[in-house]
C-alpha cells in the first residue's frame, strides 16, 4: 500500500502533486534543493492555453489544465493568481497571417473558442494601444485564455498539503534513490536525511532528467533558456496577453509588465547575463505597442530554463520497469500542472490513469 510519498521538486508541478497526493490521505514530503518556486515556475510567461497545441491528445489536455485552474479559481475566491481575460494576437507579414489563420482554424476544429476581431474592436478591449500597430482586421482573439501568477498559486498548493499534513523540505537537494527489487525505497538528501517512500513523484522540472538518472533511467531532455523583462509599475491599461509581432506581453500584478519575444531567448550569455541591447529592444517594441510605457523602466529581468522532454510532449505518470517511480515533467506546466499533476497523484495511489495519460509515458522516449 502507498502511504509514504516523496514529490521532488516545488514548482508548479511538485506543489500541484502534493496538494492532490495530500487531499487524497497520502504522507507527503516534498523536497526541493531550494525554496518553492525558485525554479522555472518563478521565471515564466504562464500563458494558460491551448493554441496551436498538436497531437490532440496534447491540446485536450491543456483545455483539461485551463479547466482546472477555472475551477480552482471558483473554489478559493480570494485565491487572485488566476486571470482568465484573454489573449489577442496578430501577424504583420503573409506567411504569419497564414500561418495565424491555420492556427485559428484548427482550434476552431477542436470546438476551442477563437475569434477574428477588427482594430475597433480590439482597441475597445485594450484602450491603450497604438492604433496605428494593429492591422484593421484579422486580429485573432482567445477569450477563454489568460495567465496564473504562479507564486501565488503554489503557495496555496503547498499550504493545502501543509495543512493536511505534507512535510516541506527546503534548501535539501535530492542526491540518491536507491532502488532494491525493481522498486524505489529510500530518497537520499544533501544534508545526509533519508526518506522512506513507497513511491516517488519526479517534479524536478529543468533536472528532471537528473533525477531519472540516480535511478537509474534515461530521460532525454532539450531543456531551452527564455528571457523575461518586468517592468516598473506603469499607468497603462493592459487587461490582456498580447502576441503583438515585434512584442508577446501581459500585466504581472501592480501595474507592472511582463515583456517577452521569442528573440530575446538568444541573448543569453554562457554565463547565465542577458545583453543590455536585447533588453532595450524589447522594452522599445513595448513602448511602440503602448505609448504609455515611455515612462516605465526595467525593474527586473529574469531567465527560467524550459524543462522540454526530448519529443517536446509530457512526460506523466508510472514508469512500468519501476512502478513506483513517477513523472511530472512539461513545458507548458502552468497551464497543465494542476491537472496533469491530478492524474499524476491519482496514479501514484493505485488509480490507474492509462485513459488520460497513455500518450504521455516515459516508455515512448526509450532508446529502441
Ligand atoms: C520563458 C518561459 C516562458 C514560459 N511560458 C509559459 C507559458 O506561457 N505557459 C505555460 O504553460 N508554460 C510556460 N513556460 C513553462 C512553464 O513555466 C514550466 O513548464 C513550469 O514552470 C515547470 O514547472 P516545474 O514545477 O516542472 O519546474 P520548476 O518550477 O523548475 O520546479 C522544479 C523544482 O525542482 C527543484 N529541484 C531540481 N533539482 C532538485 C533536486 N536534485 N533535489 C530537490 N529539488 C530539486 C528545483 O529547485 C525547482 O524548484 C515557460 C517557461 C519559460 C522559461
Amino acid at each position: 500500500m502507498v502511504e509514504n510519498v516523496v514529490v521532488v521538486g516545488a514548482g508548479v508541478y511538485g506543489a500541484a502533486v502534493a496538494a492532490s497526493l495530500a487531499r487524497r490521505g497520502a504522507c507527503v514530503a516534498v523536497v526541493d534543493a531550494g525554496a518553492p518556486a525558485s525554479g522555472t515556475s518563478g521565471a515564466t510567461f504562464s500563458w494558460t492555453n491551448s493554441c496551436g497545441k498538436q497531437p490532440r491528445s496534447y491540446h485536450d489536455l491543456s483545455v483539461a489544465g485551463m479547466e482546472a485552474h477555472r475551477r480552482l479559481a471558483a473554489e478559493v475566491p480570494h485565491g487572485r493568481w488566476y486571470h482568465e481575460s484573454g489573449n489577442l494576437e496578430w501577424a504583420d507579414d503573409d506567411a504569419e497571417r497564414e500561418q495565424l489563420r491555420r492556427k485559428v482554424d484548427g482550434v476552431l476544429q477542436y470546438g476551442y473558442d477563437a475569434r477574428w476581431l477588427s482594430r475597433a474592436e480590439v482597441l475597445r478591449l485594450e484602450p491603450d494601444i497604438d492604433p496605428a500597430e494593429l492591422p484593421p482586421d484579422e486580429i485573432a482573439y482567445f477569450p477563454r485564455e489568460g495567465w496564473i501568477e504562479p507564486a501565488p498559486l503554489i503557495a496555496h498548493l503547498v499550504s493545502t498539503a501543509v495543512g493536511r499534513g505534507a512535510e516541506v523540505i527546503q534548501n535539501d537537494a535530492v542526491t540518491g534513490l536507491e532502488v532494491a527489487g525493481g522498486m524505489v525505497r529510500t530518497v537520499r538528501l544533501a544534508s545526509g536525511r533519508r526518506l522512506v517512500a513507497d513511491a516517488v513523484v519526479n517534479c524536478a522540472g529543468p533536472q528532471a532528467g537528473q533525477i531519472a538518472e540516480l535511478a537509474g533511467l534515461a530521460l532525454p531532455m532539450r531543456n531551452m533558456p527564455g528571457v523575461l523583462v518586468y517592468t516598473s509599475p506603469v499607468a497603462v491599461s493592459v487587461s490582456r496577453v498580447v502576441h503583438a509581432p515585434r512584442v508577446h506581453l501581459r500585466p504581472d500584478g501592480a501595474g507592472r509588465l511582463l515583456l517577452h519575444t521569442p528573440d530575446i531567448d538568444g541573448a543569453v550569455g554562457a554565463s547565465g547575463t542577458v545583453e543590455q541591447q536585447a533588453v532595450d529592444e524589447v522594452l522599445e517594441a513595448g513602448r511602440s505597442l503602448y505609448p504609455g510605457l515611455r515612462a516605465a523602466t526595467v525593474q527586473d529581468v529574469r531567465v527560467g530554463e524550459r524543462p522540454i522532454p526530448g519529443d517536446g510532449l509530457p512526460v506523466l505518470g508510472r514508469v512500468a520497469e519501476l512502478p513506483n517511480f513517477f513523472f511530472a515533467v512539461s513545458h507548458s506546466g502552468a497551464t497543465l500542472s494542476l491537472h496533469a499533476g491530478d492524474l499524476v497523484a491519482a496514479e501514484v495511489l493505485g488509480g490507474d490513469q492509462d485513459g488520460a495519460l497513455a500518450p504521455f509515458r516515459f516508455e515512448r522516449l526509450r532508446l529502441p
